[in-house]
């Protein structure tokens, strides 16, 4: 939080503003880039910010704002006024002013702006000597009412009115009433005589709904908007789109007060939003859309399709449609060396809000435009070719989650292809998704609580729909461009998106839409593709994108070159090592035995380590283990060969031997007869292996003790392997993991059974050495607290941290789904510690394994194979503690090399400013 100040309100305009970009804590990010581009000399209307310290001391004080912000807003509105040459609420010459919203970090639409604030009866007039446009006035005038009366008579003052009787739709109604009286289909249709008309209609119904008159007094509905976009902060839309966000309350938002400029003041005028590239693909074009003779919510908000700004950025849905380009190409051209200034001044894609008063451009907004996943890549690829920004910059432009999309599923291309296109629209979120169709917001947060898979289908979005967004699959619509609110929020999330499919039509009274002659149910699947904006009937398969895509390759190979950390894989069988290596795992960090018992081709090597687990004699038991060997040997050395050159780390058997024991009949009775015993003596010999708290009882290195020739099978199976291996001029690495150690005792005692192994093979193999190392999992607390006396032994580390974490918190990592959600809700624990390292504790234990370790063997080996060495956090922690390597499952391993470099810039920027520091 930045520090307190009596300095509540920022001017902006002409050549100078008393902020900068660097002020978005104070200014938020509209007021900061809005003082920012004033500073560079772009045309931008003048107005002033007040901060966000505003907004914090008018929820701590009730409601109340400091004493000194009145004289400070008088003294910025007066230099507004000088600099615009016109005096707010003055009878001959008046300025109007916007009200709006600006937070840290950009939450669209989810807070309230307010235009034309200022008019009345009698600015109206002068304002109609002054431009001679009668028409424009009283279309301003009214939406003002529209507005106002909406967001801070009623929302603002909290009334909550039924369904279909809000002012905004009761006024609405009003407006259609008149289209109708006139026989008209469009307000532009519309005379100013009506609209003056409709002005005093529109005041009358303000009173009979909401009991007051609407304010004439232009300071009064200056500070009543103020007030109402801070209310706005803690609306219900703006809470919960913090939460999904993980946006604190504290932060608060700023306000800005900035003079009109008309974007509706005729055919001459217009407004728009464009992107410095093409946020849906990253190309490296102009991007955007504008409407003539519009404000800018007529863009956001979907009422009106927009046009392409340029003849590049049209597709063949707005072929047709004619660009800023070629209706205004001076104002064009003026726009075009702005964006091209702006993305060199900020070395990043913005996007910006403008608006051309007849034929003059003004700058209304410019901020970091949000993106998708592939957009992402490409652009942090391209800026870095151009020397736009360093290769340390790139990397720190991609979320983990954004690199997710890339991998995000697609529809099977094959099937695609052969299946009929219902409905067209703007490609606005990447990827497939398939889902049942419903056409409310509530309904898909209801229908996704019960299990299902939903698209969410509706005319437009708006702010109040946020949460069944976040619960559907997709969402698709029927109105509105790729800067509608469905467009912005769902690139902003990368989530499957198509906006603007105009031939849908909706019955949402009776829950269905038709798009030619088709008709779709609510419930009815449906399969989009949100990168081409297709819409398909049915479910449609999805197949895992973009591996090979070249940018991401390039990406990754980009974050390689910064990041210190390795990233290894946790695969248990060669295919899965060899996906692995395709996504640049660096070798095998756990290699869980027993999985090879699972999955395709696993029934006979099941059924012999049954035998063994049930066998009763050491005889007995031998006679299993040579049986299985093969079959061991066979998975340990097609796990080496895909990971050639690279360490694989082996771990020896590690569950408790009941888990393998079946529970069918027919399996007990044709195990007892290949075992020679009746099935009473099996049933017998099952019990026997019971346990009340298997996870803390006889598993992991506790099993090679009592079962030595359990240790010395499996050994023998990796050396023989690498031995085999070598002969062929490979180059295997296996490091022999114990699990479940709590003293070094154990270590010792299953390293003498390597050791002892070891030496027979290089002796039967005729080799001097079989390159390996042999090591322990850290996985209990006494292991870490004891770790130097482990290092003696251990010749590497690896944390097992689900494990840590069980037995740190005495959570059952099995049964925590229980009390977890409630523990959450309650803020009891800020996150699930078995997805994301619980630093405060668990951390803890790490860090003095670490220092512990290394004390007693400087140049041990550490790693983490625990779920959490595929999650961003929890990377850039075992950065930061000094471990050697993360290993994750395979489909996590871009996200690990992201995160470990993002992990190594940031750790870059920590040793630089300490470095200035002294
Ligand atoms: C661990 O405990 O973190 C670990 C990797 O082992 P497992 O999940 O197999 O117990
Ligand atoms: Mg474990």
């Amino acid at each position: 939080m930045a520090k307190a100040s009596n300095k509540y309100v920022f001017y902006f305009g002409g050549k100078r503003a008393e902020g900068k970009a660097t002020m978005k804590e104070l200014l938020g990010g509209k007021g900061a880039n809005l003082a920012e581009m004033v500073n560079i000399g772009l045309p931008v209307p003048a107005g002033f910010t007040i901060t966000t310290e505003v907004c914090t001391a008018y929820y701590k004080n009730k409601k109340k704002y400091p004493g000194e912000l009145d004289g400070q807003v008088k003294i910025a509105l007066a230099k507004v006024e000088k600099e615009m040459g016109a005096k707010f609420g003055d009878s001959k010459n008046p300025l109007l002013v916007s009200v709006r919203s600006g937070a840290r970090a950009s939450m669209p639409g989810m807070m309230e702006t307010i235009l034309n604030v200022g008019l009345n009866n009698v600015t109206r007039e002068a304002l109609i000597a002054k431009t001679g446009n009668p028409r424009f006035v009283y279309d301003s005038h009214r939406r003002l009412i529209q507005m106002y009366s909406d967001v801070v008579m009623e929302k603002a003052a909290g009334i909550e009115p039924a369904e279909g009787k809000g002012v905004r739709q009761q006024l609405e109604s009003e407006l259609h009433k008149m289209k109708v009286a006139r026989g008209v289909q469009n307000d532009t249709e519309l005379t100013s005589d009506d609209l003056k008309e409709l002005i005093e209609i529109y005041k009358e119904k303000v009173k009979e709904v909401l009991g007051k008159p609407f304010p004439e007094n232009p300071l009064e509905q200056m500070w009543g908007a103020v007030a109402a976009v801070f209310q706005s902060w803690m609306g219900r839309r703006a809470i919960s789109y913090r939460k999904f966000e993980n946006i604190p309350d504290e932060w608060g938002t700023a306000v800005t007060v900035q003079s009109m400029v008309f974007g509706n003041m005729g055919e001459s005028s217009a407004t728009g939003v464009a992107f410095t590239r093409n946020p849906a693909t990253g190309e490296n074009y102009f991007y955007g859309e504008w409407l003539t003779n519009a404000q800018g919510e007529d863009v956001v908000a979907g009422i009106r399709t927009p046009f392409p700004i340029n003849e590049v950025g049209k597709s063949e849905h707005t072929a047709h449609l004619q660009s800023l380009e070629v209706a205004m190409p001076a104002t064009y051209k003026d726009l075009h060396r702005i964006q091209r200034l702006l993305e060199k001044h900020y070395h990043d894609m913005l996007d910006v809000e403008f608006t051309i008063q007849e034929g003059k451009l003004y700058m209304l907004q410019c901020r970091v435009g949000k993106r998708n996943g592939p957009a992402a890549v490409k652009m942090a690829l391209d800026m870095y070719k151009e020397k736009l920004i360093t290769k340390e910059e790139a990397v720190i432009r991609v979320q983990p989650a954004q690199l997710d999309e890339l991998l995000h599923p697609i529809i099977d291309p094959k099937i695609e292809k052969t299946t009929t296109i219902i409905a067209k629209g703007l490609p606005a979120g990447p990827g497939g998704a398939t889902g049942q169709v419903v056409f409310s917001a509530v309904d898909a947060v209801a229908w996704e609580k019960e299990g299902k898979k939903v698209i969410l289908v509706r005319e437009e979005t708006n702010p109040e729909d946020i949460e069944g967004m976040r619960a559907a699959q997709a969402i698709l619509t029927g109105r509105g461009g790729m800067t509608s609110h469905a467009a912005l929020v769902a690139r902003g999330w990368g989530k499957c998106c198509i906006v603007g499919a105009g031939k849908i039509k909706i019955q949402y009274h009776d829950k269905y839409f038709t798009v030619g002659d088709v008709t779709v149910k609510e419930g009815d699947w449906l399969t989009l593709n949100g990168s081409k904006g297709t819409v398909y009937q049915g479910e449609l398969p999805m197949i895992k994108a973009a591996e090979e895509n070249p940018d991401f390759q390039a990406f990754m190979k980009l974050c390689d070159a910064v990041r210190k950390l390795k990233v290894r894989t946790n695969a248990d069988t060669p295919e899965d090592a060899a996906r692995a290596r395709a996504f640049g795992a660096e070798g095998i960090g756990l290699f869980r035995t027993e999985h090879m018992f699972y999955g395709l081709n696993s029934e006979v090597p099941l059924f012999i380590l049954r035998k063994m687990i049930l066998s009763s004699t050491v005889e007995e038991r031998i006679s299993a283990l040579n049986e299985l060997f093969p079959y061991v040997k066979s998975d340990m050395k097609g796990t080496m060969e895909a990971m050639d050159g690279f360490g694989v780390t082996i771990r020896t058997i590690d569950p408790p031997l009941h888990e393998f024991v079946p529970t069918r009949q027919d399996e007990r009775e044709k195990l007892a007869s290949s075992l020679g015993i009746s099935i009473e003596a099996l049933n017998d010999r099952a019990d026997k292996l019971h346990e009340n708290n298997p996870m803390m009882g006889h598993r992991g290195v506790r099993l090679g003790i009592t079962y030595p020739e359990v240790t010395e099978m499996q050994v023998r199976a990796i050396f023989e392997a690498a031995a085999e291996l070598l002969q062929d001029g490979k180059k295997p690495f296996p490091e022999i993991m114990i699990p479940v150690t709590c003293s070094v005792n154990e270590v010792k005692n299953q390293y003498e059974i390597v050791s002892k192994v070891y030496a027979e093979i290089c002796e039967k193999f005729g080799l001097k050495k079989i390159p390996h190392l042999t090591g322990t999992m850290i996985e209990i607390p006494r292991a870490c607290l004891t770790a130097n006396k482990m290092a003696e032994v251990a010749q590497f580390f690896s944390f097992g941290t689900n494990d840590l974490t069980q037995m740190g918190f005495g959570f059952s990592r099995d049964d925590i789904g229980g009390f977890l959600p409630e523990y959450l809700e309650k803020k009891i624990l800020p996150e699930d510690p078995f997805q994301s390292i619980d630093q405060e504790a668990i951390g803890e234990l790490m860090k003095i394994a670490v220092e512990r370790g290394r004390a007693t063997r400087p140049d041990l080996k550490i790693g983490i194979c625990g779920e959490h060495g595929g999650e961003p956090k929890s990377v850039e922690f075992c950065h930061n503690i000094g471990l050697n390597y993360v290993s994750c499952s395979p489909f996590r391993v871009p996200i690990a090399r992201l995160a470990a470099a993002q992990a190594a810039v940031k750790g870059m920027k920590v040793v630089k400013k300490a470095a200035k520091k002294k």
